[in-house]
């Protein structure tokens, strides 16, 4: 199925509003009712078909953009289904953002990868709160 330039814009908001949405799971609460960006409503058709063996088969509907939204949507529809929607984040390194699955036990990975962006930032953290007690003398 061949996409146009405009099909791109529309996937592009829908990228951006998914990484959004992501990123605000970072914010710890602190500001969570204080967003400058109203989310953005995104539609897209599916269609239910019973398959051979009595499952219920989302599948998607439309052409260009509509289509891969559709396809996208489901996906994030049966995360949230299978209760796997809250493990997908984006990486805490600011200099990242990479989104990523977080495989850890008890859901509690902030980096994308603790070795090239864990590891620097705690450093960078532990050489800043070192530097604090020598700069207030
Ligand atoms: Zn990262």
């Amino acid at each position: 199925m061949p996409l146009s330039e405009s099909d791109l814009e529309e996937l592009r908001g829908l990228r951006a509003e998914l990484r959004r949405l992501l990123a605000s799971r970072n914010d710890d609460g602190a500001d969570a009712g204080d967003r400058t960006v109203a989310p953005a409503v995104h539609v897209a058709a599916a269609a239910v078909r019973m398959d051979r063996d009595g499952r219920a088969v989302l599948e998607p509907r439309g052409q260009g953009w509509r289509y891969v939204a559709a396809l996208v949507l489901l996906e994030v529809f049966q995360a949230q289904q299978a209760d796997t929607w809250r493990r997908l984040k984006i990486c805490r390194n600011a200099r990242c953002t990479t989104a990523f699955f977080d495989r850890s036990r008890n859901n509690s990975g902030v980096w994308h990868s603790t070795k090239t962006c864990g590891n620097p930032e705690n450093l960078r953290a532990h050489r800043a709160r070192q530097r604090v007690p020598t700069t207030g003398l």
